[in-house]
C-alpha cells in the first residue's frame, strides 16, 4: 500500500520546522517507543517537536529513555507544518490528538496494520513489519538521520512488545538483524529492558487475571477461549487501562485454542474487544473490520456499541461462522 519512499520522507523531515508525532488511543509500546523514538532523531535535527498521545504516557512505560517529552494533547489546536500518525490503523484511532492538530501542511501516516486504509499525504503501511518500531528504524537508517542509546532503546522496546518478545510470526531474521544493531550500537542492556517491559507489573494485574480466568469460556470445541473484564469488577479492583494489556496471551497459549476473545466493558456502553489467532486461515483482522475495527491477520480489536452479554454472544457467534469457513 506504500505509494511513498523514504526518501520522500526523509525529504520532508529535514525541510520543515515544527512536527507532531501522534499515536493510537490506548497505546502500546509500539507506538509509544516509536512516537519517542522518532521524536528524538528530529529534536537531534534541531526540529520543534510534540509528541501527543490521547493517554499521555503510561506508567509501565515511564522507563523509556526521555518519556516525559510524550504528553496528552493540549487543549487548544496547535498549527504544526507537519503531522505524522505512527502504527494507527484508522485516523480516529489518533483520539484527542487528532483534534490537537489544528492545522498541518503535510499528513504523514507510518504503520503496519493490514486494515489501515492509506489516510494522510505520505504513506508507509508495511504490513510485513512486525512492528512500527521497525519501519521508524529503517527510516532512520536509510536517511542517515540521527541515532543514539535513547533511540535505540525505544525502538528496541517498541519491536520487542509488537513481536511478544521475538516470538510472533512475522518475527523473522531482519527483525533479529535490527534487534542487533539496536544492541550494539545503542549500548543496550537487555536483561535491564526486558525486565522493565516484562518483571515489573503491578500486583494488581495478577488480581484482574485471577477475575478474568473467573469468567473464561470455551466454546466451538474448545477452538475458542474467551474472557471478560466487566465496569464492576475494573472498579473494584480499581484497573488501570494498561493492566491487562498481554493477557489475552493467556488464553491463545492455550492447546488447541485458535481464537482468543478478551470483553472489556467500557464506561461509554461499548465493550472494547481484543482478538487473538494461531491460524492464517483465521483473519481476525477480517472479524474485527466486519464489527467495525481492524488490526493485523492475528491480532486484532474493535469496539462495539452494546452490553457485555450481548456483545460477546454476538462476537463469539461471528468468530464460529470465521472457524468454519477457515481451518
Ligand atoms: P489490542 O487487542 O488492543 O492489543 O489490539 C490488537 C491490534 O488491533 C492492535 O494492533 C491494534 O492497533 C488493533 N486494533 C485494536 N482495536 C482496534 C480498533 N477499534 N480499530 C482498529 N484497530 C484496532
Ligand atoms: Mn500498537
Ligand atoms: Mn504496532
Amino acid at each position: 500500500m506504500s505509494n511513498t519512499t523514504f526518501e520522500q520522507i526523509g525529504k520532508v523531515l529535514r525541510e520543515h520546522q515544527h512536527f507532531a508525532i501522534l499515536g493510537h488511543v490506548r497505546p502500546d509500546g509500539d507506538a509509544l517507543g516509536s512516537q519517542l523514538a522518532l521524536a528524538l532523531s528530529l529534536e537531534q535535527l534541531g526540529k520543534d517537536v510534540r509528541v501527543w498521545n490521547e493517554d499521555g504516557m503510561l506508567e509501565k512505560y515511564s522507563f523509556l529513555p526521555r518519556a516525559e517529552l510524550l504528553t496528552k494533547p493540549s487543549a487548544t489546536p496547535a498549527p504544526v507544518d507537519v503531522a505524522i500518525a505512527l502504527d494507527t490503523a484508522i485516523q480516529n484511532r489518533l483520539g484527542t490528538a487528532l483534534a490537537a492538530v489544528g492545522s498541518a501542511t503535510i499528513w504523514i501516516n507510518i504503520d503496519h496494520h493490514l486494515s489501515n486504509p492509506g489516510y494522510g499525504d505520505l504513506v508507509i503501511v508495511d504490513v510485513s513489519a512486525p512492528a512500527t518500531g521497525e519501519i521508524i528504524f529503517n527510516l532512520i537508517k536509510s536517511q542517515g538521520l540521527p541515532f543514539n542509546h535513547d533511540i535505540a532503546e525505544n525502538l528496541y522496546a517498541a519491536i520487542s512488545t509488537d513481536t511478544g518478545s521475538f516470538q510472533y510470526p512475522k518475527t523473522n531474521a531482519r527483525t533479529f538483524a535490527i534487534a542487533e544493531e539496536l544492541v550494539r550500537a545503542g549500548g543496550l542492556d537487555v536483561g535491564k529492558i526486558s525486565q522493565q517491559l516484562y518483571e515489573n507489573y503491578p500486583r494488581r494485574r495478577l488480581e484482574v487475571l485471577r477475575e478474568l480466568l473467573r469468567t473464561m469460556r470455551f466454546t466451538a470445541d474448545d477452538r475458542v477461549a474467551s474472557f471478560s473484564l466487566s465496569l464492576k469488577t475494573a472498579a473494584d479492583l480499581g484497573v488501570f487501562p494498561e493492566d491487562n494489556e498481554g493477557l489475552i496471551d493467556h488464553l491463545r497459549a492455550v492447546r488447541g485454542v485458535i481464537v482468543a476473545v478478551f470483553f472489556e466493558e467500557l464506561a461509554e456502553g461499548k465493550v472494547r474487544v481484543s482478538m487473538r489467532s494461531k491460524d492464517e486461515t483465521v483473519d481476525v483482522c477480517a472479524i474485527c473490520q466486519k464489527l467495525g475495527g481492524g488490526g493485523h491477520t492475528l491480532a486484532a480489536g474493535a469496539r462495539i456499541r452494546g452490553g457485555l452479554a450481548e456483545v460477546e454472544e454476538k462476537v463469539l457467534e461471528e468468530v464460529l461462522e470465521a472457524l468454519k469457513r477457515g481451518s
